[in-house]
């Protein structure tokens, strides 16, 4: 299907940003235009997404430029990225363990190296390498199974050893006197990170753009359904009339899903993260190690972003926990002990939607209209672009896409779990 392009056929057109508008606009210190515009809520709408995070932003985009469907809303209860998609650490690879989940997340990062084109926005992603450490041998034995796993997927992914590890990241203590020493790891080159609130804004603007209405504020409160079929949603600002809802609410997903009347095998846990003050650039790569439950990246500013696993209680509250920062930094120095005067400037949780194998939980449900794109646990920022133009197919067409086939409700039921946890769980 040809794309439309932005603002040909469905809306106003945004304004291009270029390094010769940059300069102009600097020299006659004119305004740039908002992103997009404000509208009532319209009381019909042919698609109806709850969520305005990375997740519905992109399926409301591909709707629009991939499908000719643009007569869209976008609810969130808060602003556009508050959810975990404002704050996440924007790690980005494919190096999973199942073969249905490597192809699905390498197709999200060959949208993601295009994406800043394709939506005309800098969403600053940098290819900085990967390493998932390996500090005993079952979790080395992992790493070489996905590491196999990957390659006949043509994802470049392979385990190397301390030497090597020692040459990426001359920094890191792969001493045999370190308190986990490092056996190994697996190294993913084209593994990354990105700006996440830029990839926010850029399918924000690309949506409405295109004809979307984005409407803020707006929480969901009920959705109705009669004789199986989804009629409509009822919101804070009023009641709105359609046959299609697509839930991307993540942590919050099975609220809006018991609205429908569709139970979802998910539990929503909290997840910090913590950055520190700018330092001089030292660290190249990302660095994961599941067993210390910790990983850590550095900014093109300089900070250090450390994340760790979700906290050992379901919650919906996202406030940081002093237990928190204070076993995050006891394991980050006991991987690079030179950090032990770098200061943290600020900590932050989120919400994460887990499901029982760490895969999602993507399409058509019992309930006909009532879609979903949840179940992304800590992982589903990378995921982004293939989930938003795979659901859009999927409400385009009435057909489940091959590339999410594996990941429906049923096989919770029918016991075609797809178990992702050797690759999920710490590893971002
Ligand atoms: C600290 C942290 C670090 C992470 N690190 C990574 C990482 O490095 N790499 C990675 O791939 N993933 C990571 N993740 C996970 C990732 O952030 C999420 O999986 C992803 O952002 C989910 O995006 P989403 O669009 O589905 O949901 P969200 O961005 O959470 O958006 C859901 C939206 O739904 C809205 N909403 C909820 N209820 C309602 C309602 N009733 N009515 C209207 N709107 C509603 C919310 O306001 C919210 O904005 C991390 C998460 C956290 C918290």
């Amino acid at each position: 299907m040809g794309r439309p392009g932005f603002g040909r056929r469905y809306g106003e057109r945004p304004v291009r940003y270029s390094a010769a508008g940059l300069v102009s606009r600097g020299l006659t210190h004119r305004d740039w235009t908002p992103m997009w515009r404000r509208h009532d809520l319209k009381p019909r709408y042919d698609v109806v997404i709850i969520g305005g995070g990375v997740h519905g932003l992109a399926a409301a985009y591909y709707l629009a430029a991939n499908h000719g469907i643009s007569n869209v809303a976008v609810l969130d209860k808060g602003y556009i990225g508050g959810g975990g998609s404002g704050r996440n650490t924007a790690i980005l690879r494919s190096n999973y363990l199942t073969p249905e989940g490597v192809r699905f997340y390498e197709r999200s990062m060959e949208l993601y190296r295009g994406l800043a084109a394709d939506l005309n926005f800098n969403v600053m992603f940098a290819r900085r390498g990967h390493l998932t450490l390996a500090h005993n041998d079952g979790s080395l034995r992992t790493m070489r199974w996905r590491a196999e796993v990957n390659k006949l997927q043509g994802v470049d992914s392979d385990v190397i050893g301390p030497d090597e590890i020692k040459r990426l990241v001359p920094y890191l203590d792969v001493s045999a006197q370190a308190r986990y020493p490092v056996l190994g790891a697996l190294y993913h080159p084209p593994g990354g990170i990105i700006r996440h609130d830029a990839v926010v804004w850029g399918y924000a603007r690309g949506a409405a753009a295109l004809g979307v209405h984005l409407h803020q504020n707006t929480e969901v409160t009920g959705i109705d359904v009669a004789g199986g079929q989804v009629r409509g949603v009822r919101t804070s600002q009023g009641d709105i009339a359609t046959r299609t809802v697509l839930n991307a609410t993540a942590g919050w997903s099975t609220l809006i899903s018991d609205m429908a009347g569709v139970a979802l095998p998910i539990q929503t846990f909290p997840l910090q993260a913590a950055v520190t003050e700018p330092v001089r650039p030292f660290l190249g790569t990302v660095i994961v190690s599941g067993t210390l439950h910790v990983y850590v990246s550095q900014t093109d500013r300089g900070e250090l972003v450390f994340g760790a696993s979700v906290d050992p209680f379901t919650s919906y509250s996202m406030r940081g926990s002093l237990e928190f920062i204070e076993g995050l930094a006891g394991h980050v120095l006991e991987l690079m002990p030179s950090l032990t005067k770098v200061r943290v400037l600020r900590q932050w949780a989120g919400l994460c939607d887990m499901t029982p194998d760490f895969s999602p939980v993507m399409g058509r449900t019992p309930v006909d209209g009532f879609l979903t794109d949840v179940g992304w646990g800590t992982y589903g920022f990378k995921a982004g672009p293939v989930s938003g133009e795979a659901m859009a197919e999927c409400i385009a067409t009435g057909r489940t896409p091959d590339i999410i086939a594996a990941f429906g409700l049923g096989r919770f039921a029918d016991g075609t779990l797809v178990g992702e946890k050797g690759a999920a769980a710490v590893g971002h």
